[in-house]
C-alpha cells in the first residue's frame, strides 16, 4: 500500500504531513512512502532526510496525486495553479486524510464525495481517551496558545515578570484568557513561565481546577444554563448569559495588560466576548492576542490577519499560527496521522476502512460517492 504526502499549495501554510522520522517508522512497518519533493522544505526536513528515511521522493505532483492510496496532507485540498483541482487528481477509492474543514466548507466534501474518495478530516476526529494520541486540534491548538503568549509579550511595551532592581521595582503583567480549553490551557502555562499574573475565565465550570492548577486565578461567573455539550465542548448560550459573562469580564479586562482570547464554540462563529467598549476601557499599550480571529473573533475589533491599533490597544488577529512553528506543529500532526493510519490497514498491510471502529466512523466525512457526515449533509442545505 502506498502512502503519499502531499507538498502544500495553500500559500501560509507552511507545515508538513509527514516529517522523514515518522516516515522511518512507517517504510520499516512495510509501507511504500512516496514524498513530493520540496513537501517538507518550508518545515526545514530536506528531500535527502526524506529519503534517507526511506521515502520515494516524487518531483511529479500529478503523478503523487493519482498513484496515492492514501493522500496525507495539512490544509484541505484546493485549485491548483493549472486550474485542476486537487481533489480531481486522485483515483477513486482513494483515502484522503486532512484537515478538511468540512463545516466551513462543506462543499469540499461534496466533491470529495463525486469523486468517491474516502476522506477523513483531522477536525472530526472524537476528543476520546482512545483517539487521544490521534487529536491534531489539540496537538495544534497547544502550539496556538503557546505562540499567542510570545506574540503579546513581544508586542506589549512591558516586561511580563516581576523585577526588582537597583532601578526601581518592575510590576508583573496581567494576563487575562478567555477560554480555557486545550489552547487556554498551554497559554496560562506560557504566560506564567514568563512570570505574568493570570486570571482565566471559562464558561465550563469543570475547568477551573485545571486553570488553578497552572497557578492562575479563575474567574468565575455563575450561569442558570448548561454550558457542556456531548463531548465536553462549550454550547453556545443565551442572550442573557452573555450578558452575565460580559459584567463579569468587563472589569478583569479592563485591569489588564493583555488579553488573549481562544474561545470557540464547535461548528459556530465565535461568541464574541470582547465588545468595543471593553477596549475603549482599556489602558493604552495593552494588547488583545484573537486566536478566534478565523473564526470571526471574539473581540469586535479583530481584523483576521492585521495587527490593528484602537484607541491605543494593539489587537492582533494571527491566522494558521502553528504554521509558524512548523517544525514541531509537523512533528506533531505526524504522529497524529500515523496512529490514525493504523487504524486503516490490516495486518496484510493492506487498506481497510472499517467503520466498525468508532474513530473511523467519525472521523470520515465521504465515502464510495456519499457523505456519510450528517453535520456536513446538514451544512451543505
Ligand atoms: P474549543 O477550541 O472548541 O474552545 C476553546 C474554549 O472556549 C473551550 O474551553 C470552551 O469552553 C471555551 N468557550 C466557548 N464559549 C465560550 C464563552 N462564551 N466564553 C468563554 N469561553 C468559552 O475547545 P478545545 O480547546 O478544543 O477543547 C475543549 C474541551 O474538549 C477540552 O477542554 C476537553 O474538555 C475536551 N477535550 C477532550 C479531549 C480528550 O478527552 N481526549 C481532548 C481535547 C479536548
Amino acid at each position: 500500500m502506498r502512502i503519499a504526502v502531499a507538498k502544500e499549495i495553500e500559500v501560509c501554510e507552511r507545515r508538513v504531513a509527514l516529517i522523514p522520522d515518522v516516515v522511518a517508522r512507517l517504510v520499516k512497518q512495510g509501507l511504500e512512502v512516496w514524498v513530493e519533493s520540496g513537501a517538507g522544505e518550508r518545515s526545514f526536513f530536506s528531500d535527502p532526510a526524506y529519503e534517507a528515511a526511506g521515502a520515494t521522493i516524487i518531483s511529479d505532483s500529478v503523478k503523487l496525486w493519482s498513484e496515492a492510496d492514501i493522500l496525507l496532507k495539512v490544509s484541505p485540498p484546493q485549485e491548483r495553479e493549472d486550474g485542476r483541482s486537487e481533489v480531481d487528481l486522485l483515483k477513486e477509492g482513494a483515502v484522503l486524510i486532512s484537515f478538511l474543514n468540512p463545516l466551513g466548507n462543506p462543499l469540499v466534501a461534496q466533491q470529495l464525495a463525486n469523486r468517491k474518495v474516502t476522506s477523513l478530516s483531522m477536525e472530526l476526529i472524537p476528543r476520546t481517551t482512545r483517539a487521544q494520541s490521534m487529536d491534531a486540534l489539540s496537538s495544534q491548538a497547544s502550539l496556538a496558545g503557546y505562540k499567542a503568549v510570545l506574540i503579546a509579550a513581544a508586542a506589549l511595551p512591558k516586561y511580563f515578570p516581576m523585577l526588582t532592581t537597583a532601578a526601581g521595582t518592575i510590576a508583573p503583567a496581567k494576563i487575562f484568557i478567555m477560554g480555557a480549553g486545550v489552547a487556554g490551557l498551554q497559554a496560562i502555562a506560557t504566560a506564567r513561565r514568563l512570570g505574568a499574573v493570570v486570571e482565566a475565565f471559562d464558561i465550563r465550570p469543570a475547568v477551573k481546577e485545571e486553570v488553578q492548577s497552572l497557578g492562575a486565578k479563575f474567574v468565575e461567573v455563575k450561569l442558570e444554563e448548561e454550558t457542556v455539550a456531548a463531548g465536553g465542548y462549550a454550547k453556545e448560550i443565551s442572550e442573557a448569559s452573555k450578558q452575565r459573562t460580559q459584567e463579569v469580564v468587563a472589569e478583569h479586562i479592563k485591569n489588564s495588560d493583555v488579553v488573549i482570547t481562544t474561545a470557540q464554540v464547535p461548528g459556530k462563529k465565535a461568541p464574541r466576548l470582547v465588545t468595543e467598549e471593553m477596549v475603549a476601557q482599556m489602558k493604552p499599550g495593552s494588547v488583545i492576542v484573537d486566536l478566534a480571529a478565523e473564526q470571526g473573533g471574539n473581540c469586535a475589533c479583530t481584523e483576521p490577519g492585521k495587527d490593528i491599533v484602537w484607541n491605543g490597544v494593539t489587537i492582533i488577529g494571527p491566522i494558521n499560527l502553528p504554521s509558524s512553528m512548523p517544525v514541531h506543529a509537523s512533528q506533531l500532526y505526524s504522529k497524529n496521522l500515523t496512529s490514525l493510519i493504523q487504524l486503516l490497514i490490516n495486518k496484510e498491510k493492506a487498506l481497510q476502512v472499517d467503520f466498525g471502529d468508532d474513530i473511523v466512523d467519525a472521523a470520515c466525512v465521504t465515502h464510495a460517492g456519499e457523505i456519510r457526515n450528517q453535520r456536513v449533509r446538514e451544512a451543505l442545505q
